[in-house]
């Protein structure tokens, strides 16, 4: 929150949308008719009456037999009970960011089944004045509190009117307090993610989840969240009747990849996980070629499009090694049962190995708007805006064991989460403050690893209180930052 008290403070819901000046301009924007959210979402007895008159004036001249007649009238009504469901009001924090800009592309495709409410932007106050504007949002919230000072504040709170602006971390949070907001889209970078996400499902709203770090930091206390928040949305019928309930959506592509692969599944069944990796830009080199990598060669990546950190992770393979303990919470099995295999292409998203030996793949185009898209669809799915996968031009698709020998991160994270407790919350705070560093121009490359593994080893060795149990935020905000100091130190 601003320290200067000139911010006008999350009002811990009073506020409507449409008090908000620019929700009819989002509702414009979305082509839709004000009566879509509320009483009139509910389908009406003569609506579905109306839809069945129309759908049988349809089959009228097609004729055909009783079952095909009765497929037809299913489809219909399906189809008007859709068209009426209330639209899924999202929260994104990170929305200037590449998970959050994708995320505001997927509902500007699908203005009549998502509304944006509440959007949270680190530092890029600009962008996120012109996103508020375009979809009409007036709940905002800004990381850096500096920036409560700054003339472009004032624009801010012309856009929100009556509803909600706040800076720092605090504010960041506080928007997933929002009533307006069924789900939370959590593409916060690093493990300042984890508070909001614990808070999206305390509150008992659904997590998509872009932020990995929120389950490598903090998993042991995410899941049991989860698994609560689950429950609740089965007992309310807020959940398909089979499958999972959908309290939390990785949109990790890997991840979702997995969750799909699972779907119609017994987990009793599953044998392994396969987790894809692309290998990153510097697969096949030596750790002698990797001495002098620069942060531009590092942040070039041959398949995804993603943000500065995320990138450097992936070239390291840390990303992979963080999606290792990912995949470990999300999915509950022991490390041994999840594999990590490069696939260059990045055309099978990740793949499920079963009992029986049947192995099941995910395919798509390498387009981070697909798994964002499906975790805010699920259970159905929509139309997607992009192309989808040529197989007539795709060519060959090759498989290769990751070298953790020369990309020891993916080693030390796979050793960090077998360890488990609070290790991989040490490992993961290292590894920013060195990722940071070496974009910075202030650490080499391999330094990361060697940062890493100083710091795991600290920790291991007593260092905080050596390895305990996760049992709260604040104890891990502790060692979070305990690390962080260990890590500075070590690269100085
Ligand atoms: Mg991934």
């Amino acid at each position: 929150m601003s320290s200067d008290g000139s911010a006008v403070l999350p009002n811990g819901g009073t506020a409507d949308a449409a008090d908000c000046p620019s929700a009819r301009s989002s509702r414009d924007h979305a082509g839709l008719r004000t009566e879509v959210r509320g009483a009139s979402a509910i389908p009406r007895i003569s609506d579905t009456g109306t839809a069945l008159a129309d759908a049988t004036n349809d089959l009228r001249p097609n004729g055909g037999t009783a079952p095909q007649v009765h497929a037809r009238l299913r489809d219909a009504i399906a189809e008007h009970e859709r068209s009426c469901r209330p639209r899924r009001r999202v929260a994104v924090l990170g929305s200037t960011g590449s998970i959050g800009t994708q995320t505001l592309d997927v509902a500007r495709r699908h203005p009549d089944r998502l509304e944006i409410v509440a959007l949270a932007a680190g530092t890029r106050v600009d962008e996120l004045l012109a996103q508020a504007r375009e979809f009409g949002v007036c709940h905002l919230a800004v990381g850096d509190e500096r920036l409560a000072k700054e003339p472009v504040a004032d624009d801010l709170r012309a856009q929100v009117g009556k509803g909600s602006l706040g800076f720092g971390a605090d504010a960041v949070a506080a928007l997933v307090q929002l009533p307006e907001a069924d789900v939370v889209v959590n593409a916060l970078v690093g493990a300042a993610g984890l508070r909001a996400s614990y808070e999206t499902l305390a509150a008992g709203k659904v997590l998509a989840l872009a932020n990995k770090e929120s389950l490598v930091v903090g998993g042991d206390l995410i899941m049991p969240l989860a698994a609560q928040v689950d429950a609740r949305r089965r007992v309310g019928g807020m959940s398909p009747a089979t499958g999972p309930a959908g309290a939390l959506m990785p949109i990790d592509s890997e991840h979702g990849a997995i969750y799909q692969c699972l779907l119609g599944e017994d987990p009793r069944e599953v044998a392994r996980l396969w987790v894809t990796a692309s290998g990153g830009p510097f697969r096949g080199r030596t750790r002698a070629e990797l001495a002098d990598i620069t942060p531009a060669q590092a942040l070039a990546h041959p398949t995804w499009n993603m943000g500065a950190k995320i990138s450097i992770d992936s070239s390291t393979l840390m990303n992979k090694g963080l999606e290792v303990i990912e995949a470990h919470h999300l999915f509950a099995l022991p490390y041994d049962r999840i594999s990590v295999v490069v696939q260059p292409q990045s055309a099978i998203h990740s793949m499920v190995e079963f009992a029986d030996g049947s192995v099941k793949a995910h395919l798509g185009t390498t387009d981070m708007r697909i798994p964002i898209q499906f975790a805010l669809s699920y259970p159905e799915r929509w139309d997607a805006p992009v192309a989808p996968l040529d197989f007539r031009t795709l060519g060959s698709l090759e498989f290769a064991a990751p070298d953790e020998d020369t990309f020891r991160c993916l080693a030390l994270a796979r050793a960090a989460g077998e360890r488990g407790g609070t290790l991989p919350c040490v490992m993961n705070a290292a590894n920013e403050v060195a990722v940071a560093a070496f974009l910075a121009g202030e650490g080499s490359y391999l330094g990361i690893a060697a940062c890493v593994e100083a710091v795991m080893d600290a920790h291991e060795q007593g260092g905080a209180g050596g390895v305990q149990r996760v049992e709260s935020l604040r104890q891990l905000e502790g060692l979070d930052a305990w690390a962080r100091m260990e890590a500075r130190r070590n690269l100085a």
